[in-house]
């Protein structure tokens, strides 16, 4: 989300005349995009905004601002700390960046008076209208869309409510434009982004035949022309109902992928989490949809450490892990959220426990997903080409279905195109692949790049 975030932000600087550089030491501006998710994730972001305010005292010209959860989270209170900072934008003003900008440019340069930090944190109705432009400049083959902002779910870690504020969705005729543009500009993947993506819009849209807003949203997504895959990231066990489920029977551009966060395989924990299922219920979602797609690969999003999980209780999310049969996981080590209603419990499980359990979780991961990548040598999988790989001569990297990531020996005209790729060789996490010729949607281009 941060991502996307970000990437709205520097579309709309390019639309106002400034440009991105490749080096931060070559930049005028530069602006973090924070996380607040963990404590480790802020105090990433205050070190680096430390170091930064160094270079400004060498140039004081130099505009420095924080944006994003954790200026939310934090607010004023970083300027006494950090004292250098122009500007603090929260979770629902990034739309005012490039105004605050021009702003503390023109008093820079002498046309008013120096200006104290400028602070922006306010809520605004329709802000999550504001994230949807994208560099035209450079084709996206697989894009991020978000469809909503905010979360009205009390979790009882999570500071996500606190930083991104209520539940708002954009409207579907928007979303469907936005993802009109991006194929006219060569996009052929998109994940939906939401905190909660299957409560999209259920306040605001109504259901028709029984199906949500969410599930109408992806069948108009499917409609669409040049879009070839369809994700979405993070649906909850609330709300995830026969009419979603359906959607992987119906609609053959839904991925065979699904992230799906369980956090925890103990019901006790779940209860004291506050995440309104039990282990079962979340059991009989992945079986109901395995039913319908067998092939399907699941991630999840797991906490360790949580206070007062016992060895008997994360001895029930490896169990967990084994039957569900995750492919992928984000393994967190629980962080105490100050204003979280956990925070009242402390965080008792000391660190060397949560790094065992991650650990343990991590081998049986890896277990797994390399006994799933192995059954792959051989197979043909279709996968669409994302860009060069980072290491390899003539070395280009696309996914599968299943959200693997394969590096094959290529050409970059094969960047965009979905192409058939026999695999050949496996580690627990990538595949590697050849290429097969007639499986190239258009094979002149290959053979003449
Ligand atoms: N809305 C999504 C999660 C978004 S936050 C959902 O409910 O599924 C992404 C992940 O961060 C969560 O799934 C959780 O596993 C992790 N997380 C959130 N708060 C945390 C905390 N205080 N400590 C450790 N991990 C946390
Ligand atoms: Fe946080 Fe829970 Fe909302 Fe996800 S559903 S963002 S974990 S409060």
């Amino acid at each position: 989300m941060n991502e996307r975030d970000s990437a709205a932000v520097a579309t709309m600087l390019r639309g106002k005349g400034y440009s991105i550089v490749e080096n931060e030491l070559d930049a005028d501006v530069v602006l973090l995009n924070t996380c607040s998710i963990r404590d480790q994730a802020e105090q990433k972001a205050i070190g680096k905004a430390g170091h930064l305010t160094k270079r400004k005292r060498k140039n004081p010209n130099l505009i420095l601002g924080i944006m994003g959860c954790m200026a939310q989270n934090r607010g004023g209170a970083l300027i006494d700390s950090l004292p250098d900072l122009d500007l603090i934008v929260g979770t629902q003003k990034f739309h005012r960046i490039p105004d605050h900008l021009d702003h503390i440019i023109a008093t820079l340069n002498g046309l008013g008076p120096k200006p104290d930090s400028v602070v922006d944190l306010e809520e605004e109705s329709g802000s999550q209208n504001t994230i949807k432009s994208h560099d035209e400049e450079t084709v996206q083959v697989a894009a991020f869309v978000s469809i909503m902002q905010g979360c009205n779910m009390k979790c009882s870690y999570c500071i996500v409510p606190k930083t991104r504020g209520v539940e708002r969705a954009r409207p579907m005729e928007d979303i469907i434009d936005e993802i009109k543009k991006l194929v006219y500009n060569g996009t052929r993947e998109v994940t939906l982004l939401g905190q909660i993506v299957n409560q999209y819009a259920v306040r605001e849209f109504p259901f028709v035949n029984k199906k949500s807003p969410f599930v109408q949203l992806l069948e108009r997504i499917h409609e669409i022309d040049g879009i070839e895959r369809i994700r979405f990231t993070s649906p909850h066990p609330i709300g995830f109902r026969d009419d979603l489920i359906n959607c992987y029977a119906r609609l053959p551009k839904l991925c065979e992928y699904l992230h799906f966060p369980m956090q925890s395989g103990s019901n006790r924990i779940l209860k004291a989490m506050r995440r309104p299922y039990t282990i079962e219920k979340f059991g009989e979602i992945i079986s109901k949809i395995r039913a319908v797609r067998p092939d399907i690969y699941i991630s999840t999003d797991v906490i360790v450490g949580f206070p007062g999980e016992t060895d008997e209780d994360f001895g029930l999310t490896c169990q967990a892990f084994e039957a569900f049969g995750f492919d992928m996981a984000y393994l967190f080590k629980y962080s105490m959220r100050p204003g979280t209603t956990a925070e009242r419990l402390g965080d008792p499980i000391p660190q060397y426990i949560k790094e065992k359990r991650n650990q343990i979780l991590l081998n049986i991961l890896r277990e797994q997903s390399l006994v799933r990548n192995k059954a792959l040598i051989g197979k043909v999988e279709e996968v669409l080409f994302e860009g060069p790989a980072k290491k390899g001569v003539n070395m280009f990297m696309g996914r599968t279905r299943g959200h693997r990531k394969v590096f094959v020996q290529a050409t970059p005209r094969l960047i965009g195109q979905l192409a058939r790729v026999k695999i050949t060789n496996v580690t627990s996490s990538t595949l590697m692949g050849e290429l097969l010729l007639e499986g190239v949607e258009s094979v002149e281009n290959f053979v003449y790049a």
